[in-house]
């Protein structure tokens, strides 16, 4: 057995001095002023590590998976641990607080490589968190390795804490990690996976950058924020019948134009699709919206509008995050620029808002050409969590109108 049981700052003094572990010392502590910014709390920090290599392979925790030793392992991660990641590109938003923030999901800050303090976990290491860890402020944590999240315990990133994982971070059913406000967590290889227990936001989602990689964990989301009377969920703006937009949200849009991260995510897509999707309606504002749907009751009856026509402040067109491309017939699904702009539009930060099945969820039927943006990585997530939007970010929906 050559499971080292040692303290975080011992870890950090290990491997920022180019050491082996053989000079961890087991149980051993070591000041915080000797180790960098590792955690100030060291003694309540208790981290394992072993060697799987594989002379010692029988010595490696048993929540490995079977295929660390595989060759997609082996040719994973290019990402050096000696240097600091990209960040992420998701599309550039505007930094200024005011409307067009609160329209967005924000972008991973960047890392200033000068002030970080660098921990990594090394392809073929295993890290074990038995009890607890602070990724904490001006800490970068490289994760090349495996990282394993031990029953009952929690991995933590603080405000300006970063992580990085190219490797696999496992939770186990009853661990936890936590990405605090302001903390980061970027997966920077497609072989990065985060597996099993839960994460639990309490930032935006922007600062849960995967892009790359695959997250099988439950996600929690943050508390929603009402703010101006517009509702947001880690930084995403909802808007569906049970919850509404004051009447100048977007106002600085005109009719049927979009954000421009929406218009430069269209124009992706367009670039990479043999098909190109045409925008039929963007933004619209609280009032077009008042004369639709009074429109509508006119030509249908109130019940008819009902199912298909939002009510003013309850449009998600009024966002400007949305889009309904080409066609406004259910059929267009089942075409073959349907189906591939629903099994590819989180590529480009888009989801299918209103999924056939889950009308009871989003109070609306099925519209396989209307096209929510939440950015690369958050559409990602929600794309593979299978869930609808409300699901996802654990907001009321349904078919009943709340003004
Ligand atoms: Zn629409």
């Amino acid at each position: 057995m050559r499971r080292k049981f040692i303290s975080a700052a011992v870890l950090a003094s290990v491997l920022l001095s180019g050491c082996s572990e053989k000079s961890g010392t087991s149980g051993g502590t070591i000041s915080s002023s000797e180790t960098g910014s590792v955690g100030s709390s060291q003694s309540t920090q208790s981290v394992k590590t072993t060697q799987s290599s594989q002379s010692s392979k029988s010595g490696a925790p048993t929540v490995i998976a079977p295929n660390f030793q595989g060759s997609s392992w082996q040719n994973a991660g290019q990402n050096s641990s000696s240097t600091i990641p990209e960040t992420p590109d998701e599309p550039s938003v505007s930094e200024t607080p005011g409307e067009t923030s609160s329209n967005t999901v924000p972008n991973t800050p960047t890392v200033p490589s000068d002030m970080f303090n660098k921990v990594s976990v090394n392809k073929g290491e295993t890290i074990m968190i038995a009890d607890q860890l602070h990724v904490e402020s001006g800490t970068l944590y490289s994760v090349e390795g495996d990282m394993i999240v031990d029953d009952g315990a929690s991995l933590v990133v603080d405000d300006g804490g970063y992580l990085s994982i190219s490797g696999k971070l496992v939770i186990s059913d009853a661990g936890e990690f936590v990405i605090s406000e302001g903390g980061c967590l970027a997966m920077t290889n497609d072989n990065a996976v985060i597996e099993g227990g839960c994460i639990r936001m309490e930032t935006d989602f922007g600062r849960l950058s995967c892009e790359h990689g695959t997250i099988t964990s439950q996600i929690i989301p943050p508390e929603r924020k009402v703010v101006d009377g517009v509702t947001t969920v880690g930084g995403v703006v909802i808007a569906n019948k049970a919850i509404k937009l004051p009447p100048e949200y977007g106002s600085h849009l005109s009719l049927n134009e979009v954000e421009p991260q929406v218009y430069e995510a269209l124009v992706e897509m367009n670039n990479d699709a043999v098909h190109e999707y045409i925008n039929k309606s963007g933004y619209r504002s609280y009032y077009d919206q008042v004369a639709i749907f009074q429109n509508y009751c006119d030509m249908y009856g109130y019940e008819e509008a009902d199912t298909f026509s939002s009510h003013a402040g309850h449009s998600e067109h009024q966002t400007g995050l949305t889009m309904d491309l080409d066609s406004f017939s259910e059929s267009y699904g089942a075409t073959p620029e349907g189906i591939w702009l629903a099994e590819n539009c989180w590529r480009y930060g888009f989801i299918i808002r209103y999924p056939k099945g889950k009308e009871d969820i989003t109070g609306y039927t099925y519209e396989p050409w209307h096209v929510r943006w939440l950015g690369k990585s958050t559409a990602k997530l929600v794309f593979d969590s299978g869930l609808t939007l409300e699901e996802f970010l654990n907001v009321e929906g349904g078919w009943t109108v709340i003004d």
